[in-house]
């Protein structure tokens, strides 16, 4: 009797039956955890990083009752409209002055702090200043008014931030606001980038007119850099890898030691020149390999061992498109859960198709396809002419994937559901 394979084994080796996204995704985001090593950065440099910890306000925000308004602190029940009252003090913003004193007005700035038994600021413009000594008040002071009280923002001891946050422009303000230089954050997540492919040229290392027959420019390997450093990773870029066993076992070997996150791009499909998806099963496992979805199909994920554990390793389709297509659905959510983030909901669109869609397929189909002005003031949406995974200019020219499940014909006129791309690539 055979031996019963681990499930991952078993998966790896069917043919039929290829994965649902979903189950595929969920399956994924089980397996990974988030990035355990903490590390220290600065404010300047804490833009796009993870919260590692809850960050505690070590004092108030505001730390004093101080003036909203350039005017005059006075006690309400003195500040009536008609009265002049001597102006006792002056306190510009930075100071801080003694009690204001019986019968008096303060002159006080936006920010100043509010001198002790004044209750409420009447705005300059409220106030008649008559020789710098004394101020008409103009109109009856209301008790509390134009006063911003201690610890009304922030009280001391509150966790502003949670752990898990991701920093931006607000987050390192706050932070700043109640005094921290530099913030601990998840340590960064470190993604080697491999293309593998003995048809694919480098950019700029020769004229396109100089290109041999047969040989294409590598683009798949720009578009994921940009996609994974918009994503917050830090990307290592090993570069090409020839389609023999012995480069791709040896670039595998170098992409784990190096990084948390194996991407490579291309040769996972069925070839015998398909050289990756036996180098992560010889270094070690594939867990999932093949989804039902189109563009994407060859997906694969698993793991390579290295001397201390292992890296997780994604292959997407060496098709542009595919590679593309999988890595905002796929890889996006990955790089999130191993940064700690928390998974969000896709924003789902409702259009209406503009003109008949291609022919339905077997697999759920992601299409590409732009929004338009639609009837009643609804949105409209037309297809790429030529929806092959080969086609890059159809991302380019697409606002939006439809997400059109399988065996699905669409028509003119049918309700579509569709995600935006620019909110796949944030
Ligand atoms: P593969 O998955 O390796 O069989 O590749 C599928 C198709 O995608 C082939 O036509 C390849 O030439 C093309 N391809 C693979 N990798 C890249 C890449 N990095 N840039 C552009 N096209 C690629
Ligand atoms: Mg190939």
């Amino acid at each position: 009797m055979n031996e019963a394979l681990p499930p991952s084994q078993v998966s790896a080796q069917r043919p039929a039956g290829l994965r649902p996204l979903d189950d595929a995704l969920a399956e994924m985001l089980v397996a990974v955890n988030p990035l355990a090593d903490i590390q220290s950065l600065p404010l300047a440099e804490a833009d796009g990083a993870v919260l590692a910890q809850d960050l505690i306000a070590g004092l108030d925000v505001p730390g004093f009752d101080n003036s909203q308004m350039d005017g005059y602190a006075v006690r309400s029940g003195e500040a009536l409209a008609g009265r002049v009252l001597p102006v006792a003090m002056r306190i510009p913003a930075g100071q801080f002055c003694g009690p204001l004193p019986l019968g008096a007005a303060a002159r006080i700035f936006t920010g100043a702090a509010l001198p002790q038994g004044a209750d409420a600021v009447l705005m300059q413009e409220d106030c008649t200043a008559l020789d710098g000594e004394r101020v008409q008040i103009n109109a009856n002071a209301k008790p509390g008014q134009w006063i911003r009280r201690r610890a009304e923002d922030i009280a001391c001891g509150r966790a502003v931030l949670k752990a898990g946050a991701l920093l931006g422009p607000a987050q390192i303000g706050l932070a700043a606001s109640i005094g921290y230089a530099t913030l601990p954050v998840r340590e960064p997540l470190r993604v080697a980038l491999l293309s593998t492919g003995d048809e694919l040229v480098t950019p700029g290392s020769i004229a396109p007119a100089q290109l041999q027959p047969g040989a294409i420019f590598n683009s798949n390997r720009y578009f994921l850099a940009a996609l994974l450093r918009r994503w917050g990773a830090q990307v290592i870029d090993l570069g090409l890898v020839a389609d023999t066993r012995k480069a791709t076992l040896a670039a595998m070997q170098q992409a784990a030691n190096a990084a948390h996150l194996i991407l490579t791009t291309g040769g996972v499909s069925v070839g015998e020149e398909d050289h990756v998806k036996p180098a992560v099963q010889a270094l070690g496992e594939l867990n999932l390999w093949q989804i039902s979805m189109k563009p994407g199909k060859p997906f694969a994920f698993g793991h390579v061992r290295k001397s201390a554990g292992s890296a997780h390793f994604v292959g997407l389709p060496g098709n542009p498109v595919s590679s593309f297509v999988t890595a905002l659905l796929l890889v996006r959510p990955l790089v999130r859960a191993l940064r700690g983030l928390p998974q969000e909901a896709l924003t789902y669109i409702e259009a209406t198709a503009s003109q008949d869609g291609p022919k339905a397929d077997k697999r759920r189909e992601f299409l590409r396809a732009r929004l338009e002005a639609g009837p009643n003031g609804k949105l409209g949406l037309r297809f790429f002419p030529n929806q092959n995974s080969s086609v890059l200019t159809s991302m380019d020219w697409a606002d939006v994937l439809v997400d059109n499940p399988s065996q699905t014909q669409i028509a003119a006129g049918d309700a579509v559901r569709c995600l935006r791309i620019s909110q796949l690539m944030a």
